[in-house]
């Protein structure tokens, strides 16, 4: 058999290789600012055109590069920012593989022009699909002006993937938002198709998280700094009550460099434990300081997980930093919140939560009971799923028998810390999530709304207006139309801020302004292509936001509809996340606890 191994051209091998650094156009943004950044500019612009499918141009004004470093920039493993294996252990740089220009050119069309400070004149080079078509001299300022056009032009099969340019810009602004709140030093703006979205000064960290954020940041922000021997950490943390419910607000910084990691996000969010409303994650913007040779950035070239040598000591400075910011103003005590209503079960030394009253239902007819299961279609679909609600047993545990005079189906309902709603059944005690039950309710009737292009009833509000961010307002653009159909009629006002005008009339929040942001944040967590995924998506996150909250006390009529409503779903054993809505304690259960 003759030989059969080639090695590829690397024209190929570069595309391959560029699939690993540039996923979309917001790795261009990403790679583009950061190597401005790694040159020493003071003044970084960032151009863009079709939410990057057609343009990412980054100009500023660093160093600049010869003709020749300019030529070689272009190949793999071409970099000036380290030259032996050591260095790897004491970067400084955000770049260091030197991947990124080779990348981005064998997946794009590339035009750069560079010019050194010292040099007269500058370079211009073009390269298309790594292929070089130009390479001479050009007048241009100093500083370098990189445009890179129709991504993935190449290769269609990745171009296809490319999202909504809505969430396509809502990535860039993302990466863009890494990049300048790590760098206030640097004057850095965005446009957009010729609109200007951020144009930030040369300023302080405060400054630059307002000018990200907007103004109403400001009095949200506590100061936060701490210096060891391991680990110096400055920057600010956002108060407790201002926490919002979306992700979106929270950055861990490595010697300037954004990190993701699961592991210090658990550090804050424990120090804030017990002073946060449910289910809000506090802002944050802090700064680690730590010796390169102790810290490995060097996982992967675009993730941002960064491994710490000393991580559990990091953890216990960076949860006393945050405690001793939160104590300083005032916050820790002052806002112990209601155990009720925020958690299961109550920490250790309260009182235990008072049991409800136990009584026997003495004009119990189960014969009108039993007439009634056979006019109501529903509690016949939920007999059949759990073998029927008990009516044979003495030991019921029913509610307070005065409220039980207008109640039709099984009775034995209640609500357990606001959270779950309990009912006896034959084969034992059912528990129902109350949350979940009504996230599935809801999502099958959007999920209505939105195939059959019909609105659900609206609220509508005295209008409510809130403020976002870009990658927030690209996000609710781009799904406007379907909030409409869910009964959410949400306007945008100008200057970053939005008015909710309606909400669907089925909604048990009672905050439209945490729904949306309830809303933005399972979007965000979710990736979907758009298309008919999106429907469902769009439900998902609609159901999430207007379930009846834990916490909230139910009446019993209430309570019965939710029930009866979950069992005429076609699923009503999983919420549209595929979380369990309801589980059965059986009676050996029962039995085996008591023995
Ligand atoms: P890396 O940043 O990992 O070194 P890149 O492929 O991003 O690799 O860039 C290759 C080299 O090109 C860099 O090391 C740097 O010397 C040079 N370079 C890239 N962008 C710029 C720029 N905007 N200004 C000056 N030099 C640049
Ligand atoms: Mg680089």
């Amino acid at each position: 058999m003759p030989d059969i191994i080639k090695l590829l051209p690397d024209s190929v091998a570069n595309q391959i290789a560029a699939g690993e650094v540039i996923q979309r156009p917001a790795s261009l943004v990403k790679e583009l600012m950061e190597n401005s950044v790694d040159a020493g500019s003071n003044i970084i612009k960032v151009i863009i055109k079709d939410a990057g499918s057609s343009l990412v141009q980054v100009i500023d004004d660093g160093t600049g590069m010869s003709e020749t470093d300019c030529r070689l920039s272009f190949e793999r493993h071409a970099t000036s920012k380290i030259s032996t294996a050591d260095d790897l252990f004491s970067i400084s740089t955000k770049g260091f593989r030197g991947e990124a220009l080779a990348s981005i050119a064998a997946v794009a069309m590339v035009e750069i022009k560079t010019r050194l400070h010292s040099d007269e004149i500058g370079t211009i080079v073009k390269i298309n699909g790594s292929k070089v078509e130009l390479q001479e001299p050009v007048s241009c300022p100093p500083g370098t002006n990189i445009a890179v056009k129709n991504l993935f032009y190449n290769v269609p099969a990745r171009r296809k993937f490319l999202k909504s340019a809505s969430t396509e810009l809502r990535h860039i602004i993302n990466e863009f938002q890494r990049v300048v709140l790590a760098h206030p030093g640097v004057k850095f703006s965005l446009h957009h198709n010729d609109k200007e979205l951020f144009n930030l000064a040369q300023s302080n960290i405060r400054q630059r998280i307002i000018g990200v954020f907007g103004k109403s940041i400001n009095q949200n922000l506590i100061n936060i700094e701490t210096d060891t021997s391991l680990v110096k950490l400055n920057g600010f943390i956002g108060k407790p009550e201002h926490a919002r419910k979306t992700f979106g607000e929270q950055f861990f910084f490595v010697n300037k460099r954004y990190m993701r990691h699961s592991y210090l996000h658990k550090a804050v969010m424990e120090a804030y434990q017990n002073i946060l409303p449910p289910e809000a994650i506090p802002a944050y913007f802090i700064f680690l300081e730590a010796d390169p040779a102790t810290i490995d950035v060097n996982i992967h070239p675009t993730k941002t997980e960064i491994k710490f040598e000393n991580e559990r000591i990091i953890w216990q400075i960076l949860h006393a930093s945050v405690r001793e910011s939160l104590g300083k103003f005032n916050i820790v005590p002052s806002l112990d919140f209601d155990n009720e209503g925020i958690i299961d079960i109550p920490p250790a030394g309260r009182e235990p939560a008072e049991m409800p009253h136990i009584k026997i239902d003495n004009d119990f007819n189960p014969f009108s009971e039993d007439d009634r299961y056979k006019r109501d279609p529903n509690v016949r679909a939920w007999e059949k799923l759990y073998g029927g609600t008990d009516t044979e047993d003495q030991n019921r545990i029913i509610p307070d028998s005065k409220n039980m005079g207008d109640i039709h189906g099984p009775e034995k309902l209640f609500q357990v810390r606001n959270k779950y709603i309990i009912c006896s059944v034959k084969s034992g005690l059912m528990i129902i999530d109350q949350k979940r039950a009504h996230e599935r309710i809801l999502y099958d009737k959007f999920i209505n709304a939105l195939k059959t292009n019909t609105v659900v009833a609206q609220k509508s509000l005295f209008p409510k207006t809130l403020e976002l961010d870009q990658s927030d307002l690209a996000i609710l653009s781009e799904i406007e139309e379907d909030l409409k159909n869910c009964g959410f009629d949400v306007r945008y006002l100008g200057n970053n801020t939005i008015s909710i005008n309606s909400q669907p009339s089925s909604s048990m929040n009672e905050d439209p302004r945490e729904m949306i942001e309830i809303i933005l944040e399972e979007y965000k967590s979710t990736e979907k292509d758009p298309g008919d995924g999106n429907r469902d998506k769009i439900a998902a996150c609609m159901s999430r936001a207007a379930a009846v909250p834990y916490g909230k006390t139910l009446e019993i009529p209430e309570i019965r509809e939710l029930v009866d409503k979950l069992f005429q779903c076609t699923n009503p054993n999983y919420s549209p996340s595929g979380k369990a809505i309801v589980s059965i304690i059986t009676l050996d259960e029962l039995d085996k606890k008591l023995r």
